[in-house]
């Protein structure tokens, strides 16, 4: 994937002490081929291989120690800037807030409202759902049985026009205390005016604060089509990307920003109702340079610890005592959190990790454990004493072998690495440098 290829390119381009215009010319030529086939958009893909030029070429990079970071940095630095540069989260403005979410049939509106309303409830908000789709039963009765598992109340009406329900929604809300109303509406397989034509309707009826354009991350560059013609037709002010978890090449959230200059909101990552998170820029173009994502991943530990122990572990890695044990601990929490398989990509050194299921990676978290408890407790807090005969005996007392030990090494090593760096004032910047320093 465009992971895996720009860190084959990295790691030439790195490798290199000096590098010449030429190594320069054939390492941007290979980054834009990657994006290509990572299907982002042609222009896009052309002004960031000269930008990136340009901007190289005033580093002087043949009288730089580390020219190869600086290639790095700067990659990371203008691909956060397409993915639309600082994040800029959803902001609720005013009582009730309302959210309109429009896209393709089975783009995730339906999935996404219901994550956005669980989202929000863990904020604070009062969500209220609101069943819009009511060509087909089976959509509403989705919304519904959705709103139940996350006990969230969802709005419906038979017999009424999508405006009216919108409508009276509203009037509910208000009686009843909900503060966001969230409106799933319907979709087609393709665009057609008669959907357009209901979904300005929507519009114009309850004016919506947000009205957010679900995509299919799957379906490529026509995303970025199909949000241009809802951008002209009823005016969106940002996009949310589903099935950002799957095989899609990711281009399209790439490309979004550029062509149609709406922000990308959030991002789906999976079909859990969990599966979902505001999108930052800089930490997914860190995800796409394979730096991993410790800030993510923080985040989604801290939501499900008290907030005791977040504080004690920020401690930790303040003062660069994270040890073994810690991370186990933490490797434990993870196992917790559920959707799993995504969750241990952001883990720096796991995100060449191919996990495709939970149960091969709770098979990996039980490996880890047998060597980590297989070790003393000085080893524990001190890997560095690790030397050919201990390894030999802990790889004996977890019934594993000596490179299963090394590869648990590096990975700590690459995590903690990535964690010291936490210390540092400025988060963005230090993503950067870490991520460099790999
Ligand atoms: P709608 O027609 O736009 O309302 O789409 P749905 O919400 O019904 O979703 C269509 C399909 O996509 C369902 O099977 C969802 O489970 C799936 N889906 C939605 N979001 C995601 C996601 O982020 N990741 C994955 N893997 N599947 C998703
Ligand atoms: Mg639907």
């Amino acid at each position: 994937d465009l992971t895996e290829k720009l860190n084959d390119i990295f790691k030439v381009i790195k490798s290199k002490g000096v590098i010449t215009e030429k190594d320069l010319d054939n390492a941007l030529r290979e980054i834009k081929f990657a994006l290509l086939e990572a299907d982002v958009n042609y222009k896009v893909v052309k002004d960031f291989t000269k930008e990136l030029k340009e901007e190289l070429k005033g580093k002087e990079l043949e009288k730089s120690l580390t020219p190869g970071q600086i290639v790095v940095e700067e990659v990371h630095k203008k691909l956060t800037e397409i993915l639309g540069g600082q994040a800029q989260p959803l902001t609720i403005t005013k009582t009730p807030f309302i959210i309109m979410l429009v896209g393709l049939q089975g783009s995730g509106k339906t999935t996404t409202a219901a994550k956005l309303a669980k989202f929000l409830r863990s904020k604070g908000r009062q969500p209220l759902l609101v069943a819009c789709d009511i060509y087909r039963p089976a959509a509403i009765k989705q919304l519904q049985i959705l709103g139940k598992q996350i006990n969230i109340d969802v709005f419906s009406k038979e017999n009424s026009k999508p405006e009216d329900i919108a409508k009276e929604a509203l009037n509910y809300a208000k009686q009843n205390g909900k503060n966001v109303i969230i409106i799933d509406t319907a979709g087609r397989l393709h665009i057609d005016d008669e959907l357009m034509e209901e979904l300005e309707r929507i519009k114009q009826k309850i004016e919506p604060d947000e009205i957010l354009f679900v995509a299919d991350a799957m379906i490529g560059q026509e995303a970025v089509n199909v949000a241009k013609v809802f951008d002209e037709r009823v005016g969106i002010t940002g996009a949310i990307f589903t099935k950002l978890d799957g095989d899609a090449r990711g281009g399209a959230a790439l490309s979004i920003m550029k062509v149609v200059g709406k922000p990308i909101k959030f991002a789906g990552v999976g079909e859990k109702i969990s599966d979902f998170e505001p999108f930052y820029p800089d930490r997914v173009a860190s995800r796409i340079l394979g730096m991993g994502d410790v800030l993510t991943l923080i985040e989604k530990v801290r939501e499900t610890e008290n907030e005791k122990e977040a504080k004690e572990l920020a401690r930790k890695l303040k003062k660069q005592q994270f040890s073994l044990d810690d991370f186990l601990n933490q490797l434990k929490k993870i196992q917790k959190m559920g959707s799993i398989a995504k969750i241990i990509q952001m883990i720096p050194g796991m995100n060449k990790v191919k996990i495709d299921d939970e149960e091969s990676f709770n098979k990996e978290i039980k490996h880890i454990e047998a060597i980590i408890l297989s070790m003393t407790k000085e080893e524990r807090q001190n890997y560095k004493i690790l030397n050919a005969s201990r390894k030999r005996r802990i790889a004996k007392g977890s019934g594993t072998r000596v490179s299963d030990v090394n590869r648990l090494i590096k990975q700590f090593i690459e995590m903690n690495k990535m964690m010291k760096g936490m210390n540092k004032s400025k988060a963005f910047n230090l993503m950067k440098r870490l991520g460099i320093k790999m």
